[in-house]
């Protein structure tokens, strides 16, 4: 143990606090120039329509491969990579990534071609001087429509700088993208904030589909969420659905899209592609 006398005594840093840090700042290196080592992937988990099961698109989530100690959770590394900025390099190769791989499926044809891709954004990233043109940009070079394209920030994104986040968001909307609430109903803002937040829809967080079938208050909550998001026009997803009767129950409550492992699992492209057919 490392030992730091002080003018009002001793403060301890523990082996585990230290550890702890110089495995932050090891896996930052590491991170440095992942995407370009192919390193870094995507798989994309299918969301399908609660009223008929159709297939209506998929989530892009990132996956790390580290050459030596395997699989990074992303909770973990998203974290790092935002913290050490990393994320502005990262961000942009997953949003050309995400077009270019809906691309590819929408070839596919036939019902193929509505299906929407779904792409999480960090608060540091919408934070980044560029964001917009970035996401116009690999629009462009892609070629794929617009409304397509789906955003995914969480509530304490938006609502941290909500004046320039409502301003960047507005731009994406015109240009037609949809952007929805990830996790929403875990951060603080509650319901009566939703009407000043300018997005297409709410994801409503795991954490509540999780004990909607045990718990009468998360039903309500849930079921008040749905309610309330469709008087304001808006669309939603429920995620972590892993029970047929947590689906079932959504259902009942008119939820419109909905994802988790009962529904299937996030695929690499090309399962996601067997999948489409
Ligand atoms: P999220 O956006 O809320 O993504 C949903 C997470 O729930 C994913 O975890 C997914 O694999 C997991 N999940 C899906 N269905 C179920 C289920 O039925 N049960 C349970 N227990 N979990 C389920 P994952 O892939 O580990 O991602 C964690 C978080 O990392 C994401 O949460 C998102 O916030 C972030 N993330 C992932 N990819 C990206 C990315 O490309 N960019 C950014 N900025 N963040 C990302
Ligand atoms: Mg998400
Ligand atoms: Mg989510
Ligand atoms: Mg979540």
């Amino acid at each position: 143990q490392a030992k730091v006398a002080g003018k009002n005594g001793y403060r301890f840093y523990s082996r585990a606090m230290e550890q702890a840090v110089s495995r932050r700042v090891r896996m930052e290196q590491d991170l440095r120039g992942a995407w370009e080592r192919g390193e870094l992937s995507l798989v994309y988990q299918p969301i399908y329509n609660v009223a008929d099961k159709r297939l209506a698109g998929a989530e892009a989530l990132l996956r790390w491969q580290h050459p030596v100690h395997g699989p990074v959770a992303p909770s973990v590394f998203i974290d790092v990579a935002e913290q050490s900025g990393l994320i502005e390099v990262i961000g942009p190769e997953v949003v050309r990534a995400a077009c270019r791989d809906a691309m590819r499926w929408r070839q596919r044809g036939g019902a193929a071609n509505a299906l929407f891709v779904s792409i999480n954004v960090s608060a540091r990233q919408l934070r980044s001087g560029d964001f917009r043109d970035q996401m116009l940009a690999a629009l462009g070079e892609s070629g794929l429509p617009p409304e397509l394209i789906h955003m995914e920030l969480t509530e304490t994104t938006v609502l941290n700088d909500e004046e320039q986040a409502r301003k960047i968001l507005g731009h994406l909307r015109d240009s037609g993208i949809k952007v929805w609430l990830d996790d929403f109903g875990t951060g603080f803002s509650g319901l009566s904030h939703l009407r000043r937040v300018p997005v297409d829809g709410v994801k409503i967080d795991r954490s509540f589909i999780a004990d909607v079938m045990r718990d009468p208050d998360d039903l309500a909550l849930t079921s008040a969420i749905i309610a309330m998001a469709h008087s304001l026009g808006m669309t939603v997803i429920a995620e972590g659905v892993e029970k047929e009767g947590q689906f079932d129950l959504l259902r009942s409550r008119n939820c419109d899209l909905a994802q988790g492992y009962w529904l299937g699992y996030p695929l690499g492209l090309d399962e996601f592609m067997a999948l489409i057919d």
